[in-house]
């Protein structure tokens, strides 16, 4: 039973770690890129941005469609950055740029307060060129951890050199990419995700 869909981001680092845990846990499918229009993600929820782009993605290929959207939830600071992680020091942003902003701004809270989460809704849409009625379906991943007061660490990107997760002392960017697949809310979100995909896997083979 194999299954072939676009892996809708644009984002090297992510299509890396969606690689990796695809290849792991569902080896036999076929992932191919996408390089279709990017959309505007003018959601306010995770969900409606992964749609949005998944959505986008089906349309543009006539193929099955997978997108994330993904961002980090800091305890103190209600829901943000969360779906503006991308964006949270500009539109122009990087990496470093958005964590340095986070970390003046929590530069005064203390470590018990520091918690945060990394969220990741991957959104599936068969378009009904591959299956009669077309198919949608989300899944959630999420992983707990504190946010560190200065960056460390060389792997991942975003906000893995600030984020400790729960029960580890290092940063997320400390810690090899397979020990980061195997607990990432990434790879919670696809862990999700496997059993709905496998079931289209059969309607398509029935
Ligand atoms: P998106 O492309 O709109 O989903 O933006 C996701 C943003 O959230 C990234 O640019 C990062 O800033 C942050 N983010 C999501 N997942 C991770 C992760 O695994 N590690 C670090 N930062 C992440």
């Amino acid at each position: 039973m194999s299954l072939e869909f676009v892996l809708a981001s644009h984002n090297a680092h992510k299509v890396r770690e969606f690689q990796r845990i695809i290849g792991e846990r569902m080896p036999q499918a076929v992932v191919l890129p996408y390089d279709g229009p990017e959309p505007v993600e003018e959601g306010v929820t995770f969900a409606e941005n992964a749609f949005i782009k998944a959505r986008t993605a089906a349309e543009h290929t006539g193929r099955i469609a997978l997108a994330d959207d993904s961002g980090l939830v800091v305890d103190v600071l209600g829901a943000a950055p969360g779906v503006f992680s991308a964006r949270w020091a500009g539109s122009d942003a990087d990496d470093e740029a958005n964590v340095r902003l986070l970390l003046d701004q929590l530069a005064d809270v203390r470590r018990p307060h520091r918690g945060a989460e990394f969220h990741c809704t991957i959104a599936l849409v068969v378009p009904e060129s591959v299956l009669a009625g077309g198919h949608e379906f989300a899944a959630e991943g999420g992983w707990r951890g504190t946010l560190a007061y200065e960056p460390r660490g060389s792997n991942g990107f975003g906000y893995d050199p600030i984020f400790e997760p729960e029960g580890l002392e290092v940063t997320a960017a400390e810690l090899r990419p397979e020990e980061k697949d195997a607990r990432s809310h990434r790879a919670r979100a696809f862990v999700q995700l496997l059993p709905e995909l496998e079931r289209v896997a059969d309607r398509l083979d029935g």
